[in-house]
């Protein structure tokens, strides 16, 4: 995979009341309900993605993450969602495990 765009900048003071960016997909299940339209040939599911703190913009294979509005596209084979969010998006604050708000799917 491949970032598109980067928020949350290397080396500086950050203020952390300022994430999530995208409040509203804090909701694992919220974000599992973006990818009606992912495509089937992807080599990675919608529940590896949502619970990796990403969602679908309906934009083809590109995804987004509710905490550091990090966005990934041209998912390969062997990518999985977890290693490139913490790969690409090293200071995320829900990679780095911070209390961001997340709630995790009721399983
Ligand atoms: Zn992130």
């Amino acid at each position: 995979a491949e970032d598109m765009e980067y928020r949350l900048r290397t080396g500086e003071v950050v203020d952390e009341a300022t994430y999530p960016l995208v409040p509203h997909m804090r909701s694992e299940e919220a974000r599992l309900q973006t990818f009606s339209s992912w495509p089937s040939t992807s080599p990675v599911t919608p529940q590896d993605l949502a619970q990796a703190g990403l969602f679908s913009q309906g934009q083809g294979d590109q995804v987004r993450c509710f905490c550091c509005g990090g966005i990934l596209n041209g998912w390969e084979e062997g990518d999985t969602a977890w290693t490139e969010h913490s790969q690409h998006f090293p200071n995320c604050f829900f990679v780095l495990g911070h209390d961001v708000g997340n709630v995790p799917l009721q399983v």
